[in-house]
């Protein structure tokens, strides 16, 4: 019975220890977290609309019913360059 004594002593000084860091690390964590996440998104988004710009005009490429993506280089290609088929993936000439 005297050692749970000896273990309550220095037990409850670490207990408070770690509620006041947990605390903080929380209060820290959910004050720096939204507000980061929402820097990123708009950051992302507001000063970079020539990138993503090209991103877009680079992936949606008009394509026509002959004309097919190749699943390597992701590059559209004439029905003729389709040179293999590998689980339902289309490769070009140049990647096959
Ligand atoms: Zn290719």
């Amino acid at each position: 019975m005297a050692s749970t004594a000896d273990y309550d002593a220095p037990r409850r000084p670490v207990v408070e220890f770690d509620d006041d860091s947990v605390e903080e690390l929380k209060a820290s964590r959910s004050a720096s977290h939204p507000s980061v996440d929402v820097d990123e998104a708009e950051g992302f988004e507001l000063p970079g609309p020539d990138a993503s710009d090209e991103e877009l005009t680079a992936a949606v490429v008009p394509m026509k019913p002959d004309e097919f993506r190749c699943s390597r280089c992701f590059l559209v290609h004439h029905c003729s360059q389709l040179v293999d088929q590998q689980h339902g993936e289309d490769i070009c000439q140049e990647c096959a």
